[in-house]
């Protein structure tokens, strides 16, 4: 048995300007910068920290890339994930919590 246990992960938001990945709207927003969306600018996930990769063996089938009028599933693509999503954040705010009740 290949597989079963492992969560597949597929690209749900795809930038369309980097061609990066995403688990969705969150993470897609997350490396969007600027206040206007014409002046938004795409940022690199490993610079911003409230992004983290959920896999570097995910799939993408809305890359909007064909091969002979097929639509191309690309595969592995490194998909990226809010970091508050996968409790990153939520266990840094956690341990906070703890020190914080211990004073
Ligand atoms: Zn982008
Ligand atoms: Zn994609």
């Amino acid at each position: 048995m290949v597989g079963e246990s492992m969560r597949r992960v597929t690209c749900r938001c795809h930038c369309a300007v980097c061609g990066r990945h995403f688990t969705g709207l969150e993470a897609f927003d997350l490396h969007r910068a600027g206040e206007y969306r014409e002046r938004r600018s795409c940022v690199s996930p490993f610079d911003e920290l409230r992004l983290a990769s959920a896999t570097e063996a995910g799939y993408c089938a809305i890359s909007g890339e064909h091969a002979d009028g097929k639509p191309l599933t690309l595969d592995p693509v490194t998909v990226w994930v809010s970091s508050r999503q996968i409790g990153l954040e939520q266990r840094a705010r956690f341990a906070a919590l703890t020190l914080g009740s211990t004073l």
